[in-house]
């Protein structure tokens, strides 16, 4: 017999979000959360920009566009519920010139199609929200909100926990093993078994679904990204959030300003590749990660394009040069000056690139003979938490 019917590996909002569901189904499910670190949110649930993206960035009919508008209102309502610091800012996504006013048109469409609220607004009606930022139109969609992640992990960790699910903190899963009824899992802190494993191990879940040959054609790729924060005296140069026109070929947002809950802005994150999967400053590497992600053909194919490693180099720059970083940051907000900006934290996104050289862009979850793993939880993961990790606890339990 097992220790546990559930083992969940990780315990980021995605982890837990699966837990929460799984004893939501079903309380008398004997469920644990086998986490490497001894503290929650220490990697991208608790290092992100903390935005709730309503969705009008996704394509109409997208998994990403469903959860994403689905788990907007339900993280409002859950952090409403369980006091957890919400403030519902709206975002202005700036135009500064015709292509990108074009693209505006598109943005407004999809949020139509998506049923999210948002008009496009003129120069100076921008400057009504912002007085301090660039652009000739913008889209303001007033849906978009700032969230405390780390409590909001903490609070669905309090809410397992009440339901008897059982954290092994400090406790690195290094082997997976199928065995008969099960799997047997080794950890940095002894032996462990289940009858169903989810792994939703983030920036390593590839490597553990690996173990039990799933996801053998994508790899994780971790792009760093980082921040800045405005010195305090110079905090009110943005009110709410202010984005940039995304460039619909880059799978990253590019560098915008955020007022989070607790009245920093921080600016950023650019994305460049990280040369370790936990390599948070532009001076960390980890030699074996950093050759594992040279050594795959899939990293190759996909900065083989002009554009990408023309990309590539301007965000190097931006990591190592803070003038460079700064002059980017002007595109929206032209009055900022370097002595405005201070370093501040980074986070480092697991995303997945197949072997044909594409970012993966949906969320991607596979299934093992007794287990189901999740590949790629990427931007807006932590907006789509809560529909995400009920849509795998569906799954998972009709399997069980
Ligand atoms: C810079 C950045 C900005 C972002 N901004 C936003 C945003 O504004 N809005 C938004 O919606 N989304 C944002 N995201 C995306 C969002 O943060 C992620 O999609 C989400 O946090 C993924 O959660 P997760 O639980 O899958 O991963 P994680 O939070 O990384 O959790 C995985 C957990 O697994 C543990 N683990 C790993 N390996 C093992 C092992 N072998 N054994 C045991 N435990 C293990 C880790 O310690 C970790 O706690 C951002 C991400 C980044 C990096």
């Amino acid at each position: 017999m097992s220790d546990h019917d559930v083992a969940v590996i990780g315990g980021g909002c995605v982890g837990l979000s699966v837990a929460k569901h799984l004893l939501e189904r079903d309380s008398t499910l004997d469920v644990c959360v086998i986490e490497k670190e001894y503290h929650l949110a220490e990697h991208q649930s608790g290092r992100n920009s903390g935005v709730l993206h309503p969705g009008f960035n996704y394509p109409p009919g997208s998994l990403k566009a469903r959860f994403a508008t689905e788990g907007t209102s339900r993280m409002k309502s859950y952090c409403r519920e369980n006091g957890i610091p919400l403030e519902e800012f709206g975002v202005v996504v700036a135009a500064t010139d015709d292509a990108e006013v074009e693209r505006l048109d598109d943005l407004d469409e999809q949020a139509e199609a998506n049923g999210v609220e948002a008009s496009i607004i003129d120069g100076d009606e921008l400057r009504e929200h912002e007085p301090h930022a660039a652009g000739i139109a913008a889209l303001y969609c007033p849906e978009a909100a700032s969230v405390d992640s780390q409590q909001y992990v903490y609070t669905l960790a309090r809410e397992v926990s009440s339901q008897g699910t059982t954290f092994y903190m400090g406790h690195e899963v290094e082997c997976l093993d199928e065995v008969a009824g099960g799997h047997r899992i080794e950890t940095s802190n002894g032996r462990l078994t289940a009858d169903y494993v989810v792994n939703a191990a983030g920036l390593y879940a590839d490597r553990l679904a690996q173990q039990v040959g799933v996801g053998h054609d994508m790899q994780v790729v971790p792009f760093r990204g980082e921040y800045y924060e405005l010195v305090p005296e110079r905090r009110d140069i943005c009110r709410t959030m202010i984005y940039p026109t995304p460039d619909p070929e880059l799978p990253f947002l590019g560098v915008h300003y955020t007022r989070r809950t607790d009245g920093k802005v921080i600016v950023g994150p650019n994305a460049v590749l990280a040369f370790g999967r936990e390599a948070y400053r532009n001076t960390d590497f980890d030699l074996g990660e950093l050759k594992e992600t040279l050594g795959y053909e899939g990293f190759w194919r996909l900065v083989a394009s002009r554009k990408m490693l023309g990309v590539a180099v301007d965000e190097l720059g931006k990591s190592y040069r803070k003038e460079r970083f700064v002059e980017a940051s002007r595109k929206l907000v032209p009055g900022v000056r370097e002595e405005d900006f201070a370093r501040s934290y980074a986070g480092i996104r697991a995303q997945l690139v197949s072997d044909d050289g594409q970012l993966v862009k949906d969320p991607v979850f596979e299934h093992g003979a007794r287990s189901t793993h999740v590949l790629n939880a990427v931007s807006p993961g932590l907006t789509s938490s809560l529909p995400f990790g009920e849509h795998v606890a569906e799954q998972v339990a009709e399997r069980l």
